[in-house]
C-alpha cells in the first residue's frame, strides 16, 4: 500500500498540464500588454464571472477576505453593527466585520448541512434587538464546503429585518440551489479564487456577484481607494482592492474548464458515497452542491486521529476544517462574550463538529483507484 504514491488533497497539477498552452498565452498576452493592472482581461473575466452564474454584475478585488471587506464597507456596516455568521468557517468571515469595527455574532450550525442554523439564527437576531446595544446590520451565510446555505430563509429574514444578505461562497463558486447559481442569491456573493478553490488562481484573488448595478459601481469605487468619476478624486474611504490582470487572465484559461470539473467533483463524492455511507457520516448528496471539500463525521475525536493515522500510513493526505469554532479563537473570544450581555447561548453543533470532523481528498481528477485506495484506508480503520 505504502508503495503507491501519495493521493492530493487537491491536485492543481493535472488541471495545469491540460490547459498549459492556454495558460502560456493568456499570460504572454498580459507581458506583452503591460496592462499589470486593470488590464482587459479583468474586465473580460468579470464579465465571464457574472454570465456563469445567470447574475448581472462581477467585480474583480484582490482576495474572498477584500470582497467580503468591500461588500460591507459598500453598506457602512461599522461600530454599532452586529453582523450575523456562523461558528463553524473560515476565520475571514469573522475577522472581516471587527476589522470595520462591527461585532459579529456567532451563530451555531446545522448538524448535517454543517451550514447556519436558521432557528439559531433567528433567537440571537431577536437578543441582539431585545438588548438594543446593537443594530443588527447583516447575515453572513457560508456555503461551507460547497454546499448552498439555505438562501430563501436568510433572503427572508433579511428582508423581514431590513438586514443586509451577503453570501460567502468562498468555497461554492458554482454551485447552485433551485434554479439559481450562487451570486443570484442574497444581496451580494463573495467569491475567493485561492488555489485551492473551486476556481483558482495562482495566487490572491476574489470576486463580487451582484444583480445590483449601483453596489457593483460602489464596489469598483471601493476597490479603488474611494476614486469617483475622475482618478483623483476620492469620493470615499476605500481600499487597494483591486485583481491583478495576470491572475484575471489565469482564471480566463481555467473558466471553460470548471464545468467539467464540478461533474468530475460531484462524480468523486458518489463513489465516497456508495464506499462510506453507512460506516461514517457522510454529506448528503445534494443536487446542487459544489463539493469544493468531501467532509465526514467520525463517532469521537479519537476515532478521527485513527483514521488520520490509517489514512496517512497509506499515503491519503486528511485535513480538519476546522480544528476550533470561532468563537474559541483567542481573536474573537473576546468579542464573542461582550456581543451580548445577558450572555449568549452555547454553539454545542460547531464545538462538536470541531470534534469529529475530517476532509479527504477532493479535487476533479482523483480517480477510480485513488478514491478507493481512500475509502478502504478509511473503512479499515472504523
Ligand atoms: C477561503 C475563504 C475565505 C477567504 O478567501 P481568501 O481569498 O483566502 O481571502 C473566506 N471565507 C471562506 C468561507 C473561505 O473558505
Amino acid at each position: 500500500m505504502t508503495s503507491l504514491p501519495p493521493i492530493a488533497l487537491f491536485d492543481m497539477k493535472a488541471q495545469q498540464a491540460l490547459i498549459r498552452t492556454e495558460l502560456d498565452q493568456r499570460l504572454a498576452a498580459v507581458l506583452d500588454g503591460g496592462r499589470f493592472i486593470n488590464g482587459p482581461e479583468v474586465a473580460e473575466l468579470e464579465q465571464k464571472l457574472a454570465a456563469f452564474s445567470g447574475c448581472a454584475h462581477g467585480v474583480g478585488v484582490s482576495s474572498g477576505t477584500d470582497a467580503l471587506q468591500i461588500a460591507m464597507m459598500g453598506e457602512g456596516i461599522g461600530r454599532g453593527d452586529a453582523v450575523f455568521l456562523p461558528a463553524f468557517t473560515y476565520t475571514a468571515t469573522a475577522e472581516v466585520p471587527l476589522v470595520l469595527g462591527a461585532t459579529p455574532i456567532f451563530v451555531d450550525v446545522d448538524p448535517v448541512s454543517f451550514n447556519i442554523d436558521i432557528a439559531d439564527l433567528k433567537r440571537r437576531i431577536a437578543l441582539v434587538e431585545a438588548e438594543g446595544r446593537l443594530r443588527p446590520a447583516a447575515v453572513v451565510g457560508v456555503d461551507l464546503f460547497g454546499l448552498p446555505a439555505d438562501w430563501p430563509a436568510i433572503e427572508a429574514i433579511c428582508a423581514e429585518k431590513g438586514m443586509f444578505a451577503l453570501d460567502d461562497a468562498a468555497q461554492a463558486y458554482g454551485a447552485s440551489l433551485g434554479n439559481k447559481r450562487l451570486g443570484r442569491w442574497g444581496h451580494a456573493t463573495a467569491l475567493s479564487f485561492y488555489p485551492t478553490k473551486t476556481l483558482g488562481c495562482y495566487g490572491d484573488g476574489g470576486a463580487l456577484l451582484t444583480d445590483d448595478a449601483d453596489r457593483a459601481e460602489l464596489w469598483r469605487s471601493l476597490r479603488t481607494h474611494g476614486e469617483g468619476k475622475t482618478r483623483y478624486e476620492v469620493e470615499r474611504t476605500g481600499m487597494n482592492g483591486r485583481l491583478d490582470t495576470i491572475q484575471a487572465a489565469i482564471l480566463l484559461a481555467k473558466l471553460p474548464l470548471l464545468e467539467g470539473e464540478l461533474a468530475a467533483r460531484t462524480k468523486v463524492a458518489a463513489a465516497y458515497h456508495a464506499g462510506l455511507a453507512g460506516k461514517v457520516q457522510v454529506p448528503e448528496m445534494v443536487p446542487g452542491h459544489a463539493w469544493g471539500l468531501y467532509s465526514i463525521l467520525l463517532a469521537d475525536a479519537g476515532q478521527r486521529a485513527r483514521v488520520q493515522d490509517a489514512c496517512k500510513a497509506a499515503g491519503v493526505p486528511t485535513s480538519i476544517y476546522y480544528p476550533k469554532s470561532l468563537h474559541r479563537q483567542p481573536a474573537y473570544a473576546a468579542a464573542h462574550a461582550g456581543a451580548i450581555a445577558a450572555g449568549a447561548p452555547g454553539l454545542p453543533v460547531a464545538e462538536m463538529l470541531c470534534e469529529r470532523i475530517l476532509s479527504l481528498p477532493m479535487h476533479p481528477y482523483l480517480t477510480e483507484a485513488e478514491v478507493a485506495r481512500v475509502v478502504a484506508a478509511v473503512v479499515g480503520a472504523v
